[in-house]
């Protein structure tokens, strides 16, 4: 169970979700290492082993620290770096100290690394690391134990290296697959709410203005019908190429229906954002689609006003697209400062997901 997030918010949020599943990481790894290492201070202070002793004290209210912040304050306090560096010198100075009793703790401490440091940092730190328990472990064992702890240490660590890389790429790769649309690459839903309200903050904190555009294929039941769900497919990849061609790389581009796309325009007015749908409309009509289908858009432009709520945002947005098509589409409609409340669509998913309660 995730002490730090509702299921309901991982199931929505994949980017909470994977940050969730760091932090349980790090919960667990402080929790379970300050179980293991609480008595051994006792037992260093019992054999006169006092800076030993004062280290550890040291590693526990770190751990305490680190869980307690985390819990109830949602701060990773030093993003977690002092339980590695004083995991590696108490393991080293432990082994200096009290020969292979000290030298066991080695093998926790470095695969422990990998687990709270990024990767790169991780990857040199238990370098020095293996370096100064080779030079340790030379001094205090004979040769033949030099090599076998060298040679060990370092393969638990590679192996630990191994491990902490895959799971990284495992993470961005499941990021990426639930928060983009596997036939266009688009953003989809998922992170919606969230963007949007950034960029709402963005506006009530600095003034900085965003605008968003709605983009819905006119009669795309038609080609489907017409040419076939795969050819229906491939014009939307294609359109989607064409559009991400014409935008900034700050510019977001979702998929929010089956040929329905919104873009996220930072730094954008109402003005500006209005040429552009209306140079996306013209680039999606003046050149067919797999040589002979023709195909319009119609769309909608909102800048972001001061105040308002995402959903509502969405909301004005929405009902100038329904003014585009209802006035006879392959058009920019600009969407009024205030939401008509009056108005519906019948075929208006944007309330259902403004009233899912984001
Ligand atoms: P309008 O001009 O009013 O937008 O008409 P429309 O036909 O574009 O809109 P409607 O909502 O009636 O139909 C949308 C169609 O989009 C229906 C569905 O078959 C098609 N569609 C939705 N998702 C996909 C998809 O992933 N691939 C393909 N090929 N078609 C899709
Ligand atoms: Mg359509
Ligand atoms: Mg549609």
């Amino acid at each position: 169970m995730n002490p730090f997030a509702s299921s309901d918010t991982l199931a929505t949020n994949p980017t909470l979700a994977v940050l969730g599943f760091k932090r349980q990481l790090v919960y667990h790894l402080h929790f379970w290492s300050f179980i293991a290492v609480a008595p051994l201070v006792m037992v260093q202070w019992n054999h006169d082993n006092y800076l030993l002793s004062a280290l550890l004290i040291l590693f526990c209210i770190n751990a305490l620290l680190v869980i307690a912040l985390l819990r109830f304050r949602n701060v990773y306090f030093l993003k977690g770096r002092l339980f590695p560096l004083l995991a590696v010198i108490c393991a080293a100075y432990s082994t200096t100290i009290n020969g292979h009793a000290g030298l066991y703790w080695a093998y926790p401490a470095a695969t422990a690394l990998f687990f709270l440091l990024p990767l790169r940092e991780a990857a040199v730190c238990n370098i020095l690391f293996v370096t100064v328990m080779a030079v340790v472990s030379f001094l205090q064992f004979p040769e033949a134990d030099f090599w076998r702890i060298t040679f060990s240490l370092g393969l638990t660590c590679l192996f630990a290296m191994i491990f902490a890389w895959l799971v990284g790429r495992l993470h961005e790769e499941l990021t990426r697959l639930a928060t983009t649309d596997p036939l266009t690459g688009c953003l989809n839903r998922s992170q919606l709410a969230d963007i949007l309200n950034g960029q709402i903050q963005m506006r009530e904190r600095y003034e900085r203005v965003s605008s968003l555009i709605l983009l819905d294929l006119d009669y795309f039941k038609t080609i489907n019908d017409q040419w076939g769900h795969l050819a229906g497919d491939t014009v939307l990849t294609e359109l989607s190429v064409r559009m991400r061609r014409r935008l900034r790389e700050s510019d977001q581009l979702f998929r929010i229906g089956g040929e329905e796309f919104m873009l996220v325009l930072p730094e954008t007015r109402q003005r500006d954002a209005d040429t552009l749908a209306q140079e996306l409309l013209t680039c999606i009509s003046a050149r067919p689609f797999l040589d002979d289908i023709s195909v319009t858009a119609s769309a909608s432009v909102a800048e972001v006003v001061k105040g308002e709520t995402w959903s509502v945002w969405l909301n004005r947005a929405d009902q100038a697209l329904y003014l585009a098509k209802s006035r006879g589409r392959n058009q920019v409609v600009s969407a009024p400062r205030t939401l008509d409340v009056s108005a519906r669509r019948d075929d208006d998913n944007t309330a259902m997901v403004a009233d899912s309660g984001h």
